[in-house]
């Protein structure tokens, strides 16, 4: 049976290995996932909405070792592992339980009964079956709450596939999940990309996956191959656009929070900001004084992997290389583990990595532009979208810029905090995938509707064999009567109507 092996980012120490889920077993926990699925998408819809109350509360009372675990799979501070992680369980529980059931409910439809008799129809919304879930590092708690609450008051069954580099908190909070929800329902799946690709091919229903592009493409068209809906949530090159009647004080501390928390790996995690002539220069001072003053360890945590550091650093060099301003960090710290100094970079050639790829770590650029359409075209220069951002005093002016940012979140004055809000979609254009999360546009990946039609119609329809002309006029008259003719075509189409329903009975 193979091992996970990892070290710890904070001080590089190994860990105890986590064994890995043989590929061979994931058919059978999907199968075991299916059937739990029957059972719980028979529990009334209020009963489901309780049970995402209990698996709340049982999260936010498991806090401390949850946060423990974060702190030793992923280093980040404890405080991110609070607000980021544990705490939106608290929203995610209230806003899908009180929320859900309303975008759930069946909805009656009303038919013409002249044109169906007898007929009744309704739309119900049912779950899809069961849910892949794929998800990354960065959120290992956060991002897979997301969709598991709305996938289970749904009615899904789930198979998750956490990160191979966080296995342990993953495994806490399956733990939880099974004692509230009972042992299939929801199933775990330990190990890396073999194990992944092969739940993707396991006969789900639908997958939501949140991680890289690279892999985002492959699981695109695995799920495409099997014609499986697959929901994409992918990376990001996040831009702010700094107006020259910014806060200039607050702007500078608010893009540094996005640029820096989870220490930059966060699909919306600032990584580019285009500030305006007149304001360029002291922004950029303050930005890179007060990333100066952040502490390692205990405001920004260390890299997860060494593959990303190893990006974050690429990325620094070549821009460094080509000529960029450094006006905080820019090198690894050498500290133990896996650490990048808060780096403040300013005037990157612009087809430098550090602004065209993802360096999703704790850098941010700092371009200066002539102006507002200058900082608008420069934000949207980007294979991605994901959330943008748009600082100014004047509260009308920033929600028109924002209309023109091509992301899927535009905020005035903040950055990237909506992630946590479970009312508001998450989602992006572009590289950033059409995955959406948050929200009851969710949803459409982890339900489907079904028109349900009973019919009370004792004779047999109108329009069923055999044919004839009388069939053929009833459809004239009809397109008549429907179509855009004055009064005295549509008294001749109703004429002809009579006449031609009188002769087909
Ligand atoms: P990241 O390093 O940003 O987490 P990945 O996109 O590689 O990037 O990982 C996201 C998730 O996808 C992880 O759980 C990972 O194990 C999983 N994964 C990796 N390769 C595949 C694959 N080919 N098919 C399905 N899932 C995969």
């Amino acid at each position: 049976m193979s091992a996970i092996e990892g070290t710890r980012p904070r001080d590089g120490e190994a860990r105890m290995p986590v064994e890995a889920t043989p590929v061979e077993a994931i058919g059978g926990l999907v199968a075991r996932a299916r059937d739990a699925g029957f059972d719980h998408a028979a529990r009334p819809l209020a009963e489901r909405a309780g049970l995402l109350r209990a698996l709340a509360d049982a999260i936010l009372a498991d806090g401390e070792a949850i946060v423990a675990l974060l702190e030793e799979e992923t280093g980040k501070p404890a405080a991110e592992a609070w607000l980021h992680e544990v705490v939106p369980t608290a929203d995610l529980g209230s806003w899908w339980s009180s929320q859900g059931p309303a975008h759930l409910a069946t909805e009656a439809v009303r038919l013409d009964p002249l044109a169906y008799p007898g007929k009744r129809a309704r739309v119900e919304v049912v779950p899809r079956g069961v849910v892949a879930l794929i998800t990354p590092w960065n959120f290992p708690v956060a991002i897979p709450l997301r969709t598991l609450f709305p996938a289970l008051l749904a009615g899904n069954g789930v198979v998750w596939k956490p990160s191979e580099h966080t296995p342990r908190v993953a495994a806490r909070v399956h733990g939880i999940v099974r004692e509230v929800f009972g042992p299939d329902l929801v199933e775990l799946v330990q190990g890396a990309g073999a194990q992944g690709a092969a739940l993707v091919e396991a006969d789900v229903d639908a997958v939501v996956f949140t991680g890289s592009v690279a892999t985002g493409r492959k699981v695109g068209a695995a799920a495409g191959r099997a014609l499986t809906p697959a929901s994409l949530e992918l990376g990001g090159k996040d831009a702010a656009v700094v107006l020259d009647d910014a806060d200039l004080e607050r702007t500078a501390r608010g893009l540094l929070w996005a640029a820096m928390a989870n220490a930059g790996q966060n699909c919306a995690g600032l990584e580019r900001v285009y500030a305006v002539a007149e304001v360029a220069g002291p922004l950029k001072a303050r930005l890179g004084e007060l990333a100066g003053e952040l502490v390692p360890g205990r405001d920004v945590g260390p890299l997860v992997t060494e593959a990303q550091l190893a990006t974050v650093e690429r990325h620094v060099r070549e821009a460094v290389d080509g000529g960029a301003e450094v006006l905080a960090g820019g090198e690894r710290l050498e500290r133990g583990g896996r650490w990048f100094a808060p780096t403040v970079l300013a005037e990157v050639e612009p087809s430098s990595a550090a602004l065209r790829e993802e360096t999703f770590g704790p850098v941010v650029v700092v371009q200066t532009v002539a102006d507002e359409a200058a900082a608008v075209a420069a934000a949207n220069d980007s294979r991605f979208g994901l959330t943008a951002s748009v600082w100014t005093r004047d509260a009308a002016r920033g929600e028109a810029v924002a209309r023109r940012l091509r992301a899927g979140v535009v905020t005035v004055n903040n950055h990237a905090f909506t992630g946590a809000i479970p009312a508001l979609p998450w989602g992006g254009v572009g590289e950033t995938g059409f995955g959406v999360t948050n929200s009851p546009h969710a949803l459409h990946a982890l339900v489907r509707p079904r028109a349900v039609v009973v019919d009370g119609n004792a004779r047999p329809e109108l329009y069923w064999h055999p044919y004839d002309e009388a069939l053929e006029r009833l459809g004239k008259g009809m397109a008549a009567l429907r179509g855009k003719g004055g009064p005295i075509t549509k008294v001749r189409a109703v004429a002809r109507l009579l006449g031609a329903l009188r002769r087909r009975f």
